[in-house]
């Protein structure tokens, strides 16, 4: 699949691949944007790729072509995802018009996010109009997510406790919306008290921008249950932040992030055409982390080596 393919040159960190992706992207980027953009986040086990296979279903079913992209940093560090090798989102991924990528692979958590935009760029240009990218919700990835979405929602678990969700602070800021999963059988009243208490949270935070009022909802993925209430707060959250003009605004910021996140992104790997530099590097990370020497100091003294190794390349 072209779009496959595609998406594969942009997680390539070869040079030659990332001139071929220059090029590639400025063929389509007058064919993007045309998407609603969803970030979803969560703990393992909160049930994302239960409610991404309903909640798909339920897109594909109104004609929509669906996008899932994964970005899942914990697979550089342990060199295996978190998500395991089992397939995920088997029915959706059968779908035709739903397109499933697993995980985007890179070193860094930049690198991940970078190739991760861009293959929100080529699914945009390959006419898919709904986006989800889904982070699981470790470290940084979170924000990540956050700054390449439209909306962002926040699944959780009826009863499981903050600490145990490893909800952090400022997550419940970032989300435009929560719902609690697993909204059944037993579980439905807990659920509702989750909801009620998530709320009555949710209200006590500064307000949301153009006065977005973020709801709490639950819903049963395996049971079907409260997915379309879910989409239909999507859409109503994409008119009203259209028509306040909260929508582009958000994108246009975005753009010029994406364009600062990656020139340090692009030093960053110059950087590392010099060997000595990698070791400078080392040198200092060792001195910072033992507060021999200040971080800022020693910045500017890898920026001095970085001019100086140009110089005599
Ligand atoms: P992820 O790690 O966040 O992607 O979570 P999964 O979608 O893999 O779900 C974790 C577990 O929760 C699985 O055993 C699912 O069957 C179960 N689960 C997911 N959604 C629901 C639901 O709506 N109701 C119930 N009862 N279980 C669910």
């Amino acid at each position: 699949m072209v779009l496959g393919k595609a998406i594969t040159l942009v997680e390539s960190n070869l040079p030659e691949d990332q001139q071929q992706v220059s090029i590639l992207l400025e063929k389509i980027i007058q064919h993007t944007g045309s998407s609603i953009r969803i970030g979803i986040t969560g703990v393992p086990g909160v049930g994302k790729s239960t409610f991404i296979e309903t909640f798909g279903k339920l897109i594909t079913s109104l004609g929509k072509k669906i996008a899932v992209l994964t970005v899942d940093p914990s697979s550089q560090l342990t060199k295996g995802s978190i998500l395991g090798d089992k397939t995920r989102m088997e029915e959706l991924s059968k779908n035709p018009i739903a397109f499933i990528r697993p995980t985007a692979s890179g070193t860094t958590l930049g690198g991940v996010a970078n190739s991760t935009r861009e293959a929100i760029l080529l699914c945009e240009a390959a006419g898919y109009e709904v986006i989800i990218v889904e982070t699981v919700g470790v470290g940084q990835s979170e924000v990540a997510v956050k700054n390449m979405v439209d909306f962002f929602l926040l699944l959780m678990l009826a009863g499981a406790g903050d600490e145990l969700q490893g909800l952090k602070k400022g997550i419940m800021e970032m989300a435009d919306a929560v719902v609690i999963t697993k909204a059944d059988g037993d579980n439905i009243k807990s659920a509702t008290e989750a909801q009620a208490e998530y709320q009555h949270a949710l209200h006590l935070l500064p307000s949301s921008p153009f006065g977005w009022s973020r709801e709490v909802l639950t819903c049963s993925a395996l049971q079907n249950k409260g997915i379309e209430n879910i989409w239909e707060l999507i859409t109503r959250f994409q008119k009203q932040s259209i028509s306040s003009g909260y929508f582009t605004e958000n994108r246009v910021q975005q753009n010029v992030t994406w364009l600062h996140d990656y020139v340090d992104y692009l030093l960053r790997m110059d950087m590392q055409r010099f060997p000595s530099l990698q070791k400078e590097m080392a040198d200092f990370e060792n001195q910072v982390a033992h507060q021999k020497i200040s971080a800022q100091s020693a910045a500017h003294h890898l920026l001095a080596s970085y001019h100086a190794a140009i110089k005599k390349s």
